[in-house]
């Protein structure tokens, strides 16, 4: 490492450090701040947040950078790595001029406002103005990085570096043909019953004690983390030694609390698995928001809601929980958790239908963005979409165009990672089963180490050290996202 490394790598620390800061302190928001702190509180974050923007815009920083740069490094090595990233990071930042995050940022505070009234009164006309302008900022800025061949591809690399429009179609359109088809031939087909889990309250505190033992068992370390509840479930991470979920628990719906946290602590496996040399820089990160998707869908989809998964998980289910479950038999309780149902939410969808709703947000953005859609035409358009998607028509804007937060808070191009990780998730799966020939039959004895194993070396340990498509080249053989596997993963699972 050269002096002008170190240098730089000391200014990284001190920024990451404050970053990590103000995380902790968004995470105590969510979790334990008493209501009357909320002003105090924002302020404290405010100031943080600018001077960590001070720092990362410093001319310090350019020159540290700068010169760091001017050594050369040995490709793949951490050195060539974080200078990468970080070169990527200061150019996009160097790109958006003060005054437009600025005014992205007030927007933003002002259409969430609006959107939650909005929702109260459940019409998107008092929405749309906010909507509007968000739009037109985000807009000018994609305008900024020209030229791109699609207007919403600068947005897109915000949250899955590299990823564009042109990526996607081909991928969205093998999606939209079969597993349209996929999702009306097994909704069609009879659903089991599921009433046994809605018809009596479930503890919340025993679903709590038996979420944070499927957690632990799969690996997140509570030396290095912990679980509390929130409003809304979430991941954060202040760096490699603490990586943080939080929960929540409902009587009427005992499974939701498990699967919450499994998904969670498969993102926060994710992070705990990064190589530790990396800690303190923007490398103790996931690949992208698609790989780090990939990593909770897994556990929480393909692991959780699997049925070699139940064979070891039921009996401890049951022993909790013995007046409700003691007579329903593996096979029911597996067939009512994995319904396939055709539904209006996005957040409250099985995992067969889910990316129908992605496909539904993508087509809408696309049409913003290409100026082909206006938003006072968004409701209309969003109900035409869903009775093609899904076959439904929402009653209302909340439970259609409103339902989502990402708009309101300006985030345009978030959605389509959710559907790539379901499918990033699922081409893991196939080669994890290569690669581990019995891995059914160990997690049927509740042994995930062998799995874990798997993904820290194909696919944690990495963090954020390359780029996402070199990362599933490596991993898979190719750059491209094959929606195959996926698709395979559905047809075995629901029409067999
Ligand atoms: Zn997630």
């Amino acid at each position: 490492m050269s002096k002008e490394f170190n240098i730089l790598l000391a200014q990284v620390h001190e920024i990451r450090d404050l970053a990590a800061t103000l995380a902790l302190l968004e995470w105590d928001m969510q979790t334990y701040l008493p209501a009357g702190a909320a002003d105090g509180r924002a302020a404290q974050m405010e100031t943080l947040a600018g001077v960590v923007h001070e720092k990362l815009t410093s001319r310090a920083f350019a020159h540290a950078l700068e010169s760091a740069e001017a050594a050369k490094y040995e490709p793949g090595s951490f050195e060539a790595a974080l200078l990468r990233k970080l070169r990527n990071n200061f150019e996009k930042e160097r790109k958006m001029p003060a005054r437009l995050v600025r005014e992205i940022g007030a927007a933003s505070s002002a259409a969430y406002g609006a959107w939650l009234r909005a929702r109260e009164e459940q019409k998107f006309s008092s929405f749309a103005p906010h909507l509007e302008k968000l739009l037109k900022l985000r807009q000018e800025q994609s305008a900024l990085y020209t030229p791109a061949a699609h207007p919403l591809d600068p947005l897109l690399d915000d949250y899955e570096e590299g990823l564009t429009v042109a990526e996607i179609d081909p991928v969205f359109a093998v999606l939209r043909k079969e597993q349209t088809a996929l999702v009306r031939e097994a909704a069609d087909r009879k659903q089991p019953d599921d009433s046994f889990l809605h018809d009596h309250p479930f503890s919340t505190k025993k679903q709590l004690e038996l979420a944070r033992f499927a957690a632990k068992r799969i690996g997140y370390d509570f030396r290095r983390g912990r679980i509390d509840l929130t409003e809304h479930p979430f991941t954060t991470s202040f760096g490699l030694s603490d990586v943080r979920i939080t929960t929540k628990a409902f009587p009427q719906l005992p499974l939701s609390c498990l699967f919450s946290t499994i998904h969670e602590a498969g993102h926060a496996i994710y992070e705990q698995g990064i190589d530790r040399k990396f800690d303190r820089t923007p490398l103790a990160d996931g690949a992208s928001l698609a790989f780090h998707e990939s990593q909770s869908r897994l556990w929480e989809n393909q692991v959780g809601r699997g049925l070699p998964f139940w064979r070891w998980f039921y009996p401890y289910m049951q022993r909790k929980f013995p007046g409700e479950l003691g007579t329903i038999s593996l096979e029911r309780f597996y067939g009512a958790i994995n319904r396939v149902e055709c539904s209006l939410v996005r957040i409250e969808a099985d995992e067969a239908t889910y990316n129908l709703h992605i496909l539904l947000r993508y087509d809408l953005e696309k049409a913003l963005f290409e100026n082909r859609l206006s938003v006072e035409e968004l409701p209309e358009a969003w109900n035409e979409k869903m009775r093609q998607y899904l076959g439904l028509v929402p009653p209302n804007d909340l439970a259609g165009v409103l339902q989502d937060v990402h708009w309101a808070g300006g985030s345009f191009g978030y959605f389509p990672t959710y559907a790539l990780g379901n499918l990033i998730a699922a081409q893991v799966w196939s080669l994890a089963h290569k690669e581990i020939p019995d891995l059914d039959e160990e997690i049927a004895s509740g042994r995930f180490a062998a799995f874990r194993a798997f993904l820290r070396e194909k696919v944690h340990h990495f963090g954020a050290s390359l780029p996402p498509r070199e990362l599933l080249r490596k991993l898979t053989g190719t750059e491209k996202i094959n929606p195959a596997p996926f698709l395979a993963y559905l047809r075995e699972k629901y029409l067999p």
